[in-house]
């Protein structure tokens, strides 16, 4: 569904990123791992259009081509990014967030239903819909940023970081919750420091090695892959 050809990103004379291809199907979940500064977080970025890709880049979803696309027109064709400190509005509710979520036009048709969704997928929201976000745990908030996120009905979810920060049993209640995305048919590429709880959930992986895509698999390959346990899951 998302099919990302060649994507580069220079800062100045600094390449972060250099010829990265990748795709993710309906209803799958695609981790990106790598070092600090391996250039993750400018993947998602330039994939949301908040970066610009070097001439060459295809990024097509569901056949239409998005590159040079502005952001919000990016999220209006079905690519939802949830930023790496997520972004949400702290002075507002939950439910106020999450209706913020959904201003595509064709997620505003079917808001009452994807809400429902959301609420299932994240029962901690739906018991504090009229909290101020501010006031929530780390964790919590992550979750309003994602349910914000898939308001907006897209096919394909990118998360940067979700884990960042969070206490490890919000991590599992939050790992929990995206592996069920699974089941709305939303694709997911998330880029994660959390190796062993991302691959527990993906259904495929990939390693970014100084701005280059340094290896792919299945995640019960990666798993398995002496090299990734040395570098991503603390084995000796
Ligand atoms: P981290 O996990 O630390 O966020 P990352 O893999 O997400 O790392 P990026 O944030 O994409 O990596 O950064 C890749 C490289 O590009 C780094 O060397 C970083 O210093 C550089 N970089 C990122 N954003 C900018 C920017 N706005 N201007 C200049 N250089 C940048």
């Amino acid at each position: 569904m998302l099919e990302v050809r060649n994507v580069s990103v220079s800062y100045g004379k600094h390449r972060a990123l250099d010829g990265v291809s990748l795709s993710v199907a309906a209803g799958e979940i695609v981790v990106m791992l790598g070092a600090n500064g391996a250039g993750k977080s400018s993947f998602l970025k330039a994939l949301g259009g908040m970066v610009p890709m070097l001439p060459g880049a295809s990024v097509r979803l569901a056949g239409k081509e998005l590159v040079a696309r502005p952001a919000h027109r990016i999220v209006d064709a079905g690519l939802a990014l949830v930023p790496e400190g997520r972004g949400v509005f702290g002075d507002l509710t939950v439910r106020e967030n999450l209706r913020l979520g959904a201003w595509p036009r064709h997620a505003r048709e079917r808001e009452a239903d994807t809400l429902e969704q959301v609420l299932a997928l994240f029962p901690r929201l739906a018991e504090r819909l009229p909290q101020a976000v501010r006031t929530m745990s780390g964790g919590e908030q992550q979750m309003v940023a994602v349910g914000r996120a898939l308001m907006s009905a897209p096919q394909v979810l990118l998360l940067d970081e979700p884990s960042l920060g969070l206490s490890p049993l919000m991590c599992k209640e939050l790992f929990a919750a995206l592996a069920r995305i699974r089941t709305l048919g939303v694709g997911v590429l998330m880029v994660e420091q959390n190796a062993a709880r991302s691959l527990a959930i993906a259904d495929r992986g990939c390693l970014l090695e100084n701005g280059r895509l340094a290896g792919e698999g299945s995640a019960a390959a990666l798993r398995d892959d002496p090299a990734v346990r040395r570098a991503y899951l603390g084995a000796a």
